[in-house]
């Protein structure tokens, strides 16, 4: 295969960065603004060894499962990869990826037998008899780079793989009281001559706009990130933003009422790819605003970390805890136990839950929410899961009838590992954010006798090849 070529090509499957994948003299071959099901010509653009890249020539016969983008600039963002194509077929796509995964490297014969079902974000309606699929609006918090472009300010988000922006201020992943945030953002700059911070010179003040709604309170928060220890023009930007929402509001079409509950800036004056700095100041209202997942309330500030899509997380853990199969008799540990999310809810159904996390400050959220809920059977350690539990478990020597394990994408440790079978637990609950890990580690479980028992796929990041799964494994 050779630069230039052209081949037809069958696409048959997407990359995590929603690449067309097809294949031409036995490569793989990724080419951009494909879908699944297409046929394609194409010219190849780069040979590696054992892959190629193809920039597309024409479509000769179009996918069905082909749809028009709803965003005008879905092409160009680094953010959403799947719009070209249908919901069902997104799901789909993601469904196979955890089979083959499970199949190729969990070891597992027929993963579709352990299959309970694949569950897409449906539509946040008030008229829940009526939810249909709606991959849009589910993201509960959302972050504006602000740069200059062509001599002016502007917010939005960054193009795919650069630091170019966008400029762009409605997303239809996020909220829509997002528009009127940045709109109102865009005029106090215009208006109060907010300088824009260059990334190049690390000259001027504004870096991002954050911002974070809670879904079922209608609570706001907006964080100015700024680089500078000083914030200025305060009275006018909450003016603007009381405007926005005033305005948002008054228009009674809206699923819930949004109330301006907190507006703080963070100052980061380090030349970083981080979005926060590690100080917060409140310049209205309160420092953080409050939601629920189900019937759990939990405090979440500027830093603290919340999953971002609150209506699918209810579903994913209300699954984990049927899993965990809890009659209010257990012990039951969560491990990788964040803000103690999974934590909480196990609460309320076990006699006595622990968790444990890397990071100090997601522990503090995570005793002041058990605190908000009035939970006092939960307790919680800072440090890494694969040497708190071990040490832990050797001091007591109690027995643990549940484990749930929620890893981040790299999933878990061999120790950790090691010390869940030697727990022996009667159950371990599996939250996992990537599927090859999981399987990975089901691999690896499976030589101790750990069998996967039963499994569900939850969509929680549409428009994305992002996707979770919670699983139960028995022995
Ligand atoms: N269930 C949590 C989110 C889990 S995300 C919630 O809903 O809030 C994975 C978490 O694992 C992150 O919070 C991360 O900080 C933590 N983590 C990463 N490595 C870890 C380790 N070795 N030990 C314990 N926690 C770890």
């Amino acid at each position: 295969m050779n630069k230039n070529d052209i081949y037809e090509v069958r696409i048959e499957d997407v990359t995590e960065e929603g690449l067309g994948v097809g294949r031409a003299d036995g490569m793989a071959v990724f080419v951009k603004d494909t879908a699944p099901g297409d046929l394609a010509k194409i010219k190849i653009v780069k040979v590696k060894k054992s892959y190629a890249y193809g920039r597309l020539e024409e479509i000769i016969t179009p996918s069905s499962s082909r749809v028009e983008p709803v965003c005008s600039v879905a092409r160009q963002c680094g953010g959403c990869t799947l719009q070209h194509i249908s919901y069902e077929s997104e799901l789909e796509l993601k469904k196979n990826k955890v089979l083959n995964v499970l199949r190729r490297i969990g070891g597992i014969e027929e993963p579709e037998k352990y299959l309970e079902g694949v569950y897409g974000v449906r539509r946040p309606a008030k008229d829940e008899a009526s939810q249909e699929y709606c991959p849009y609006r589910y993201r509960n918090k959302m972050q504006f780079p602000v740069g200059i472009r062509e001599g002016k300010p502007v917010l939005g988000f960054y193009a795919g793989r650069t630091h170019d922006i966008i400029p762009i201020s409605d997303c239809y992943i996020g909220h829509d009281i997002n528009k009127n945030i940045i709109e109102a953002v865009a005029s106090w700059i215009e208006k109060c001559n907010i300088t824009v911070y260059d990334e190049n010179t690390g000259k001027g003040l504004l870096r991002h706009v954050l911002t974070r709604v809670g879904f079922e309170t209608g609570e706001l928060m907006v964080c100015i990130v700024i680089s500078g220890r000083k914030m200025v023009r305060e009275k006018e930007l909450i003016e603007f933003l009381r405007k926005a929402v005033e305005e948002y509001s008054s228009d009674n079409s809206n699923d819930i009422d949004i109330k301006l509950t907190s507006v703080v800036y963070n100052i980061n004056t380090k030349k970083t790819n981080k979005i926060l700095g590690d100080e917060t100041k409140v310049i209205y209202g309160s420092e953080y605003i409050t939601d629920y997942i189900g019937n759990t309330r939990f405090a979440i500030s500027a830093q603290s970390f919340y999953q971002v899509n609150p209506i699918q997380t209810e579903k994913l853990y209300g699954k984990a805890l049927e899993y965990a199969g809890l009659t209010g008799d257990e012990t039951v540990w969560d491990m990788y136990c964040g803000i103690g999310t999974i934590s909480l809810f196990l609460a309320k159904k076990a006699r006595k839950v622990y968790g444990v996390e890397i990071v100090p400050q997601a522990i503090e959220d995570a005793r002041r929410n058990a605190e908000l809920n009035g939970l006092t059977n939960v307790e919680f350690y800072v440090g890494k899961a694969e040497e708190v539990v071990p040490r832990w478990y050797e001091e007591i020597n109690g027995s643990i009838d549940v484990v749930v394990v929620d890893p981040p994408r790299k999933g878990c440790d061999e120790k950790l590992l090691d010390t869940i079978v030697r727990i022996n637990p009667k159950k371990l609950v599996y939250v996992s954010c990537d599927p090859a890990t999981l399987a990975r580690d089901i691999k690896y479980l499976s030589d101790y006798g750990w069998k996967l028992s039963n499994y569900s796929i939850y969509d929680q990041f549409s428009r994305s090849m992002h996707v979770e799964t919670v699983t139960l494994l028995t022995t």
